[in-house]
């Protein structure tokens, strides 16, 4: 095997502008639950296919795998959008910088792209408080080139942009045609705020069995493989532009590299109008994930989100 990366071309992502300035591809790469054993091979993959977004987390246990994968794929750090998040153990202003500094050495990176504040806390104010504070310390010396948060409610947003000297970059939220969070989408608009979509092909539903669109497949839907047959795409594909149609961008995970290549091939065809407001009435108004305003310190202790 070569080490010459593929040159993204036909069905390269295409990339928004943060409320910074700094571009961000409009779709990437996510590695929730991938295994760090698949991991490296994973990323490698979709770099060598024309990605140039990856979606990692110290709470997905894998950022090392993510940088292995960055280096085999011969593609230069500068040219891959890095995102990965703060987990709740780690909040408070000197922790956070310390979760900061050693997610960059598993990563094997001397800059970051996003850093996310992965959940919100409401009962514990004052750390959130915190480790915004150190992200926007990070920001401000240029390592990091963008900060936001995820899982944020319309109200934790509201509070947050009240007090923030460095307006978030981006809010990334549990958000699929069962859970299209039409009033949080407003706000961002509102706000310059971007939308980033995790579970975008409704993953959730399946590995939360007890949500109440549980029992129900995103990717199996009539009015999804219907329009999918008619465009000749795979209902991924098809919810996948759906998202890319609202302004949405979007985190689809695999490990198989077909999947990888199929996830990324959505930008050489369009949904109409109509087809849009057909994969919109969907939406259950109920999300499968955990609910963030009940969040706690100690909330996911029995597993990793
Ligand atoms: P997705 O909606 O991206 O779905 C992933 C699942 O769908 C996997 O089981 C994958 O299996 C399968 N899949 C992928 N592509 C296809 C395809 N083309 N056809 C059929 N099945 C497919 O779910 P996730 O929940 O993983 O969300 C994506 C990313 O969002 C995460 O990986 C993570 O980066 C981020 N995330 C963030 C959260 C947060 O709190 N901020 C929470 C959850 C996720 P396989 O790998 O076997 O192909």
């Amino acid at each position: 095997m070569t080490n010459t990366p593929a040159s993204p071309g036909h069905g390269s992502p295409e990339s928004v502008t943060l409320n910074n300035g700094v571009e961000m591809p409009s779709l990437g790469l996510g590695v929730f639950q991938s295994p760090p054993e698949e991991t490296a091979a994973a990323v490698e993959t979709a770099l060598r296919g024309g990605y140039r977004l990856v979606d990692t987390a110290v709470a997905y246990a894998n950022e090392k795998e993510v940088g292995q994968g960055l280096r085999r794929s011969g593609v230069d750090r500068g040219e891959v959008f890095l995102t990965t998040k703060l987990w709740l153990t780690d909040y408070g202003y000197d922790s956070a910088l310390r979760s900061f500094d050693t997610s960059l050495n598993e990563l094997g990176v001397d800059y970051l792209d996003l850093w996310l504040l992965h959940y919100p806390v409401p009962v514990a104010q004052d750390i959130v408080d915190a480790s915004y504070k150190a992200a926007e310390k990070l920001v401000a010396e240029g390592r990091v080139r963008a900060i936001g948060v995820s899982n944020y409610t319309p109200r934790l947003l509201r509070r947050l942009v009240d007090i923030a000297e460095v307006l978030p970059a981006v809010n990334q939220v549990e958000l699929h045609p069962y859970f299209m969070q039409n009033e949080l989408r407003a706000l961002h608009e509102q706000l310059g705020i971007l939308t980033q979509a995790w579970s975008p092909l409704g993953a959730v539903t399946q590995y939360e069995p007890d949500s109440p669109n549980s029992g129900r497949r995103v990717l199996d839907e009539p009015v999804i493989t219907e329009i999918a047959a008619k465009h000749g795409k795979t209902p991924a594909q098809t919810v996948l532009r759906w998202h890319l149609e609202h302004g949405t961008c979007v985190i689809p995970k695999s490990v198989k590299a077909h999947r990888i290549a199929e996830n990324l091939d959505v930008f050489d065809f369009s949904l109409t109008p109509e087809q849009v407001e057909a994969i919109d009435a969907l939406d259950t108004g109920h999300r499968s994930g955990p609910d963030p305003e009940a969040t706690r310190l100690d909330s996911f202790s029995q597993h990793n989100p």
